[in-house]
């Protein structure tokens, strides 16, 4: 989608991927697959590109740094090693006055009952790296010795963290677009559903919870964007809770919670970030009509998508990925100005 967005502007792409099947370069002018650590395939990547970003946040943050070496990156090395660690995620967050879920560092089986014991249950064992969609996360349901192993059996046993678990009323996201010169500009925030620990739907308005905590969630993800000095398209998932905005995840990239906006909003986010990396005036962020609703096609989902194109309101994406598999995105489709049938 980056890429599509980058040829109406008149660039071409080349993308960079260690997998052998990626739809990005289906779309793309040209296409290195090599690995994240391949010095020389790195530097001609770099060779050919004028600017480098990513839409991915666990593009190992050596090969950011050395491509930083030789090209301009946006957005930097610092806004992913941010968002890699989950403890430096939300220590940060805390440093800028931003709250987060209560957490403890559980970086081995006897620190994690002694976090159960300062957090209480219920709460979710997360692993510190590598972690989305819901992957790397176990609940804990009761602080039994049974109960802590099975959630630290389920991570593999790697460096984690137990948050506590928060009872929201809803969950939202901020997403902007900084540019060049450090102007800002947010969508609306969508309500963001989530089944599984996978985000399912995104709709607009949000419940009057959410509209209610946008303006103080935007204050802490302006003061990310400007403390990293952040250039790009930057998204927060937050809980909407009965004492205000939690951040529970900084998203250095494009984002799902914003695919609405392909046709919900006068800019996408793709366009803008686009637009942000290459220096370009930023476009306007406001959305075209109310009611929005983007569903993720996700595994079977994908089924639907002959009933979804007998559907007119419906503006159907399907990523042509080749590994379909279940809990995979697969696509997704939004309604602007009208409810899904
Ligand atoms: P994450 O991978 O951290 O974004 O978590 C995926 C989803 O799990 C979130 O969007 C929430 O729906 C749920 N979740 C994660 N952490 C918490 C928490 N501390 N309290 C309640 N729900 C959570």
């Amino acid at each position: 989608m980056l890429a599509l967005a980058a040829a109406q502007l008149g660039y071409r792409t080349h993308i960079y991927t260690p997998v052998t099947l990626s739809v990005a370069a289906d779309v793309a002018a040209r296409h290195t697959q090599a690995a994240w650590d391949d010095e020389p395939r790195l530097a001609a990547f770099a060779a050919d590109c004028d600017i480098v970003t990513f839409e991915f946040e666990n593009v190992p943050v050596d090969t950011v740094r050395f491509l930083s070496g030789h090209v301009a990156v946006h957005p930097g090395a610092g806004a992913l090693d941010v968002a890699q660690d989950r403890l430096a995620e939300k220590r940060f967050i805390a440093e800028l006055g931003g709250r987060t879920a209560p957490y403890a560092a559980a970086p081995d089986r006897a620190a994690l009952t002694m976090a159960l014991t300062a957090i209480g249950t219920p709460a979710i064992l997360k692993t510190v790296r590598m972690g989305y969609d819901g992957k790397g996360q176990a609940r804990v349901t009761s602080p039994a010795d049974a109960d802590a192993d099975a959630a630290w059996d389920a991570i593999g046993g790697h460096h984690a963290v137990l948050e506590g678990l928060v009872a929201f009323a809803a969950e939202f996201s901020v997403i902007l677009v900084r540019g060049i010169d450090g102007e800002l500009r947010f969508w609306d925030s969508p309500h963001n559903i989530h089944a599984d620990g996978i985000l399912s739907s995104s709709a607009l308005p949000p419940p009057r919870i959410v509209t209610a905590q946008q303006d103080a969630a935007r204050s802490i993800a302006a003061a990310i964007a400007n403390a990293l000095d952040y250039i790009g398209v930057l998204t927060c998932e937050f809980f909407a809770s009965e004492d205000g905005p939690m951040l529970n995840e900084i998203a250095p990239r494009v984002h799902n919670s914003g695919h609405w906006t392909i046709e919900g909003a006068v800019t996408s986010q793709f366009e803008n970030h686009i637009r942000a990396i290459a220096g370009l005036p930023l476009g306007d962020t406001a959305t075209r009509a109310l009611p929005v609703t983007m569903r993720n096609l996700i595994g079977a989902d994908i089924g639907a998508i002959p009933v979804l194109l007998a559907d007119g309101a419906a503006h159907v994406h399907h990523y042509g990925k080749a590994d379909v598999r279940a809990g995979r995105k697969l696509g997704h489709v939004t309604w602007v100005g009208c409810t899904p049938q």
